[in-house]
C-alpha cells in the first residue's frame, strides 16, 4: 500500500518525530499552516474519521490524549485540533491524522 504516513509510521520515510509509542506517532507537518503544526496519527492504516469501528474508541482516545501531552510538552498556551474527513472536508491523505495547530492558524 502506498500510503505517506504509513511509510512514516515504520521509518520508512522521513519525518521529524515528536512522539511514539506503539500505537501512534506524532511528526511535524511538511507544509505548515500555523507556527506550530503538528500530525498525530495512529500506526494502523485507517482512512479517516468514516472508517473507525467500535473497536478504534479507545484509540481515537488516545489520539487526543497524545495532542494533549505534547501540547503541555511544548508549553502551548492555545492550540487547536482538527481532523479533516473527506476531500469535502478538506483531507488529502487517507490515512487518519489529528492537526495539532497553535499560534497563527492559517488555512486550515
Ligand atoms: P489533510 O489535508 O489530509 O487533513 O492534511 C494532510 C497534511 O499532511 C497536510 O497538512 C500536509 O502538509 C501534510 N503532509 C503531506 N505529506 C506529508 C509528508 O510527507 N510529511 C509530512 N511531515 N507531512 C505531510
Ligand atoms: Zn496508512
Amino acid at each position: 500500500m502506498d500510503c505517506i504516513f504509513c511509510k512514516i509510521a515504520q521509518g520508512d520515510s522521513g519525518a521529524t518525530k515528536v512522539m511514539e509509542n506503539d500505537n501512534i506517532v506524532a511528526f511535524y507537518d511538511v507544509n505548515p499552516k500555523a507556527r506550530v503544526h503538528i500530525l498525530i496519527v495512529p500506526k494502523k492504516h485507517i482512512e479517516s474519521i468514516k472508517n473507525l469501528e467500535d473497536a478504534d474508541a479507545e484509540l481515537v482516545g488516545e489520539m487526543f490524549m497524545a495532542a494533549k501531552k505534547i501540547a503541555e510538552d511544548q508549553n502551548l498556551e492555545g492550540y487547536k485540533l482538527v481532523i479533516n474527513v473527506g476531500r469535502d472536508g478538506g483531507q488529502l491523505v487517507d490515512h487518519l491524522h489529528l492537526h495539532l495547530l497553535s499560534s497563527d492558524v492559517s488555512g486550515i
